[in-house]
């Protein structure tokens, strides 16, 4: 039985929301369903959160939830009738106070706006549609601009301000209400966006760790603070997001692609998951097929190793979204069977704590190369065993075996790795036997298959993974 290795996000909206769309997109290939915090109130994210679960239940499977974040987005306040046109050189004012804007004057909704900007500061409205520039900061507080490129301004755009120092927190009020929602909710992985330093992954964490819940956090790498503190990042989040859209405004488009490869390696170093986002089938919103250059971005997503891409406003109100999910599913198969993405092997650290469960895990993808393996087995309560073993792409299967459900869905994000349920640790060779006979039942493996299983014994104990076993399938 053959499944997508790179693992497929779609963003769920109200045309997509319903049980029979989120089943559709499952049957194209989506293993994750983002909800996006920014849109939609928690009745509507919650009515998501049953039919996905409600699925998982009736289907068998593990799609896991992920919710974003809204952050410190700053948006444009409201425009009379929607919208207006901002030319050339004109003056435009951006003021904090709540007013219907205009073409000489609108809403920044952004408190600390004017003591954060200084003259020469830019302000880039609409994904960067529009760019204005700071001219002074008069004492009532409104910020006068000059606009630098023109165009139209419509109402609640986001603003970028890429060489400000942003002093709202990173994580707003609104976001601890999205955080209780997801707590209650048992989400399996939420974003944060507009991530600066470690420790705004620290502070999120340690709100959920105060809950006692497995909740995993994505760092959204968008903000140029944030590329710098890549590495520092990268320590503490549990996953990261190449999140391209914002970060193509806030800093040079020309370093995006830069960034991607790095974030990536990194990651995979890590051994965190690392998701490719924003844009990848952009046209396919009104169109049936993608560009050429989309096909290519995702195909190149996959070389590059990430575990999973996301689709955004292609599938929460675009016209095509299944035909998205099928195309990339399609190009990520494609990809897939090229030998060249398998089997990039990153050394464990031997200064790190973890070292012995790394170097088992790595010797296990050695093995499985060397065997030409079908399958990996692993057992995991934490996951970790799974985490290691797919960042190093192994060619084989990776099936993870726990008795801790949750973990089963978290695990749908991450490349490669399919989750069981499993809770009869009777014996290691009684697990061993059952292990086998479930993956040549499932249709995974046949007589004849190597199959490298990683274990920790004895198994009452739970600890690290200590063990490898290699087996022919009879
Ligand atoms: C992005 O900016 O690329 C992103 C994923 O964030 P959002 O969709 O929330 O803007």
């Amino acid at each position: 039985m053959q499944f997508n290795k790179t693992k497929i996000i779609t963003t769920l909206g109200p045309a997509t929301g319903t049980k029979d769309m989120i089943w559709k997109l499952i049957k194209a290939g989506a293993d994750v369903m983002r909800i996006n915090a920014s849109h939609g109130d928690h009745q509507f994210l919650k009515s998501i959160v049953d039919n996905v679960r409600s699925i998982n239940e009736e289907e068998n499977l593990n799609i896991a939830l992920l919710l974003d974040l809204q952050g410190p987005k700053i948006r444009i306040g409201e425009i009379e009738s929607g919208e207006c046109v901002l030319n050339d050189k004109q003056t435009f004012i951006l003021t904090t106070e709540e007013m219907t804007g205009n073409a000489q004057k609108a809403t920044i909704r952004y408190s600390h706006f004017s003591s954060d900007v200084k003259k020469g500061d830019i302000v880039l409205i609409d994904d960067g549609k529009l760019k204005l520039e700071v001219k002074k900061v008069e004492a009532n507080g409104d910020v006068v601009t000059q606009v630098i490129n023109g165009g139209v301004l419509m109402s609640r755009k986001g603003a970028n301000l890429p060489f400000t120092k942003i002093s709202i927190p990173s994580i707003t009020e609104k976001d601890r209400e999205d955080i209780s929602f997801a707590l209650e909710n048992d989400i399996e992985w939420i974003g944060l966006s507009f991530v600066r330093t470690a420790q705004d992954i620290i502070d999120l964490k340690n709100i959920i760790k105060e809950h006692g819940k497995p909740m995993r956090v994505i760092a959204k790498i968008e903000k140029p603070e944030a590329v710098r503190n890549m590495d520092a990042i990268i320590e503490v989040a549990d996953g990261i997001m190449v999140a391209r859209g914002d970060l193509g405004v806030e800093i040079d488009l020309a370093q995006v692609p830069i960034i991607q490869k790095k974030l990536v390696h990194k990651s995979r170093a890590a051994g965190i998951p690392v998701i490719i986002a924003t844009q990848m089938m952009e046209s396919m919103i009104t169109n049936f097929r993608p560009t050429r250059a989309e096909a290519n971005d995702v195909g190149n997503a996959v070389y590059d190793g990430a575990d999973a891409l996301m689709l955004s406003a292609e599938t929460s109100v675009g016209k095509f979204p299944v035909e998205t999910v099928q195309s990339m599913r399609r190009i990520i198969q494609a990809i897939e069977y090229d030998q060249s993405i398998y089997y990039r092997m990153n050394s464990p650290d031997k200064h790190s704590k973890t070292f012995i469960s790394d170097t088992l895990c790595y010797h296990a993808v050695e093995l499985a190369q060397q065997s030409g393996a079908k399958a990996i087995a692993a057992m995991t309560h934490s996951g970790y065993t799974a985490f290691k073993i797919s960042s190093q792409r192994p060619k084989a299967g990776i099936f993870i075996f726990t008795d801790y459900k949750p973990i089963l869905n978290t695990l749908n994000l991450v490349w490669g790795v399919r989750g069981l349920y499993y809770n009869k640790y009777i014996s290691t060779d009684q697990t061993i036997d059952d292990i086998k006979n479930t993956l040549k039942n499932d249709g995974y493996i046949d007589a004849g298959d190597v199959i490298i299983h990683v274990a920790s014994t004895p198994m009452h104990k739970r600890s690290r993974a200590n063990t490898i076993k290699i087996n022919v399938v009879d």
